[in-house]
Order: C-alpha cells, then sequence, then structure tokens
C-alpha cells in the first residue's frame, strides 16, 4: 500500500536487517529492540491490523512464528520471549501495517509485565457476559 512503511520495506524501498522470508511473510530486526534480537513478522499482503488479516495467511503464520521464535531464543540465549501485537492506536500500535513483535527476555531483565487491577464485585461476571455475547 502506497505511503506504508512496511510495505516498502517489503518492496526494498527502505532498508531493513531481513532474518526470515517466504512468499507469505517477511521478518526483520526491529530498528529500537526492547532487547537485541526484538524482531517483526509482517504478512507481504497489506493489512492494518488482527482483524483484516489476510485470509489466506492464517494458518500458517503459526508456523512462522514458531520457526523465527524459536531462531531468536537460540540466536540471542534468551529465556523466553513475549510475542506480541499492538492493534489500535490506543494499545501502542504505531505502524498501521498488522504485525506481530518477537521480543527476547532474560530471567533477569527486571523489564516486568503489564501492572494488573482487580475486578469490582459482580464486574467480572458482567464482562464475561457483554464479550461472550459478542463472539
Ligand atoms: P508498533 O508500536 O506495534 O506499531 O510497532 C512498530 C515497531 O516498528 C516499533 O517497535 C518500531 O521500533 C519499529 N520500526 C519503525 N520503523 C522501523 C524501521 N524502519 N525498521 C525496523 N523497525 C521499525
Ligand atoms: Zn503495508
Amino acid at each position: 500500500m502506497k505511503d506504508c512503511l512496511f510495505c516498502k520495506i517489503i518492496a526494498g524501498e527502505i532498508p531493513s536487517s531481513k532474518v526470515y522470508e517466504d512468499k507469505d511473510f517477511y521478518a526483520f530486526l526491529d530498528i529500537r529492540p526492547i532487547h537485541p534480537g526484538h524482531t517483526l513478522i509482517i504478512p507481504k499482503k497489506h493489512c492494518n491490523d488482527l482483524m483484516d488479516f489476510p485470509k489466506a495467511n492464517e494458518s500458517n503464520i503459526m508456523e512462522v512464528l514458531k520457526k523465527v521464535g524459536k531462531a531468536v531464543l537460540s540466536a540471542t540465549g534468551a529465556d523466553g520471549f513475549n510475542l506480541g501485537m499492538n492493534n489500535g492506536k490506543a494499545s501502542g500500535q504505531e505502524v498501521m501495517h498488522a504485525h506481530f513483535h518477537i521480543i527476547p527476555r532474560f530471567k533477569e531483565d527486571k523489564l516486568g509485565t503489564w501492572p494488573r487491577k482487580k475486578y469490582e464485585e459482580g464486574q467480572m461476571e458482567e464482562m464475561q457476559k457483554r464479550i461472550s455475547d459478542k463472539v
């Protein structure tokens, strides 16, 4: 898509540090890593987010995430990795071409995880109903 940063990366119009490519996906290093080795995996067909992820790519994305995740673990010596995807500006999505983050993590990296809340009385049941009614 014209004016999409990641489409330009796929087309080779903007340089990237590619680590994997096949006919449907492209994987490259995030330019501002949480840890070195932080990798982004994107479908070659432009889509904004998970909701309009190409149907034809749904069945093989998992295989690519596993393959690249395994390589990142092995190459960085990380103890684990976060698989992340921001959907929508409010979530932190800056580039509107769907992408998965593979973020290597280390036992002592002190990055922690997101802060958690408690449900108010009855709120969890209400939320369960509201979401399940929409699925
Ligand atoms: P998000 O906030 O989920 O949209 O993530 C977008 C990611 O793209 C950020 O982590 C950026 O560091 C990364 N990024 C932006 N421009 C480039 C680029 N030219 N090459 C590699 N990664 C990039
Ligand atoms: Zn794009």
